[in-house]
């Protein structure tokens, strides 16, 4: 869209940690669908008096999402109650992190349309989730199996101009999240959600105006729409010359529109103090350098590249499916070449998976069967059309290729000396490809293959054919 106005937008997502009980007592955390308030305990029911305990699992999977997001570490930080009157919160405040969050900027660098980027996150802190309304005309139910689930808030700054980035950035995070285990960010489960805050200024200037949040967005699609919305009416706004609110606003994904919910608050409003139900948080060296950040998706895109000279959009569906990449490195090793036995994974066999809806895990293709129909491929002994042929076979036994090409032309003729006869005429009554052999080599060689296989009315068995003719061609 062409105008005068940049969008500026800026994200808090609010991650699920993967753990097993919640932050601050040992109910299931993660509960999806689940019996409403079946999951609570005194604790997380707020209670008055009722002590909360940090769950030690909570602050090794943060430690880790910044040690994989090589972020600056804050081996001292402490939680503060921020104050709120909002019906989702029955005691009116929230364990979270105010002046002290457990880490401060690191840079994300993510490709867009194959172009490298970074965004800046402003911090990561730990908190607890609110508890579940669910509005009904005339009344409300409380849920509170989510009551005290961990969260981690991500707080980006202002690097966004469009949605398409906004998009690219989320779903590299939910990789890398998912890659170390530290969350699902599994968005249609809550456990991955953004509060999106948009806000527009003139081309020419460093200053942004106002922002508009909204909250809780969690789907790719929603916010897009949300930003197309928001920045018209913000232009609409700011072209009468009038003033933007800074308010909450609320996306109704049903009439795409959004619409003022609450004005919001400033920091100060939030009446921030240390909390006093929890010790501050004292990380040491040992406990930092115990955990262990695994292969990242990023990392992985990059030595596949480096390691294999595979194509990079075919490292990068393998960098994404950690099991597929196993596969895939399992199979290259034992290959001959390397880019064939990728590109056959991901064309042949990831079309077969995909109509039966199965993953890498379940199919019984073996990595060594797709290295054996490669090693026939590159040694001329089948031919890429024959390879394809027998596939289907490979693909629903157990049966290795090799076997199975066997087997086909056994019953065939194999009688050697008809056969040479056969490919003498074929090579006799073609001079002019003979010569070209010396310049189309493969290409040729597979159509001597198919005019003698032709000839003996298919009835000679085509590995034979292939070594005779590779020895009259030679
Ligand atoms: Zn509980
Ligand atoms: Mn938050």
């Amino acid at each position: 869209m062409t105008s005068k106005y940049e969008l500026v937008v800026w994200l808090e997502v609010h991650a699920r940690i993967k753990t097993k009980s919640k932050l601050f007592c040992s109910c299931v955390n993660e509960v999806f669908d689940e019996e409403p308030n079946s999951h609570i305990c005194p604790v997380c029911s707020w209670f008055p008096g009722q002590l909360p305990v940090l769950n030690n699992e909570a602050v090794k999977k943060i430690v880790l999402t910044w040690k994989a997001l090589d972020c600056d570490i804050n081996s001292y930080s402490k939680f503060d109650r921020k104050s709120y009157f909002y019906p989702d919160l029955p005691l009116w405040y929230q364990i979270s992190q105010y002046d002290e969050p457990v880490c401060w900027a690191w840079k994300l660098e993510i490709y867009i349309n194959w172009e490298n980027k970074s965004f800046w996150i402003h911090r990561i802190h730990l908190e607890n989730d609110a508890w579940k309304l669910t509005h009904w005309i005339g009344w409300s139910e409380v849920d509170l199996n989510r009551s005290w689930c961990p969260l981690m808030e991500i707080v980006t700054n202002p690097d966004f101009r469009n949605s398409e980035e906004i998009k690219v950035f989320l779903q590299e995070l939910q990789k890398i999240l998912r890659a170390i285990e530290t969350s699902d960010a599994d968005m249609e489960k809550w456990q991955m959600r953004a509060d999106v805050n948009i806000s527009l200024r003139p081309y020419w200037q460093e200053k942004f105006w106002t922002r508009a949040e909204i909250k809780n967005m969690n789907s790719f699609s929603a916010i897009e729409r949300a930003i197309k919305f928001e920045f018209k009416r913000q232009s609409q706004i700011l072209d009468e010359w009038w003033v933007i609110n800074q308010e909450t606003r609320w996306w109704d994904d049903k009439k795409w529109i959004s619409q003022s919910q609450r004005s919001k608050e400033e920091a100060v409003d939030y009446r921030y103090f240390p909390e006093p139900d929890i010790p501050p948080l004292n990380l040491s060296q040992e406990f930092i350098n115990e955990l262990i950040v695994p292969e990242l998706p990023m990392q992985k895109y990059d030595r596949l590249q480096k390691e294999y000279w595979i194509k990079a959009e075919d490292a990068f569906i393998f960098a994404e499916d950690k099991h597929l990449c196993e596969y895939f490195e399992k199979s290259a090793k034992s290959s001959k070449d390397v880019l064939k036995t990728s590109s056959w994974i991901l064309s042949e066999l990831l079309r077969f998976m995909k109509e039966e809806w199965i993953t890498i895990l379940e199919t019984k293709v073996l990595p060594s069967h797709i290295s054996e129909i490669v090693e026939m491929i590159v040694s001329w002994t089948i031919s890429w059309k024959i390879a394809k042929d027998i596939f289907p076979e490979v693909y629903q036994t157990w049966i290795s290729p090799v076997e199975i090409v066997e087997k086909k032309w056994l019953k065939q003729n194999s009688d050697t000396w008809a056969i040479e006869e056969i490919c003498k005429k074929v090579l006799e009554s073609n001079p002019q490809l003979v010569a070209d052999f010396k310049w189309w080599k493969e290409r040729v060689f597979w159509a001597f293959v198919w005019m003698s296989i032709k000839e003996s009315k298919w009835q000679a068995n085509p590995q034979i054919v292939n070594q005779i003719l590779k020895k009259l061609l030679s």
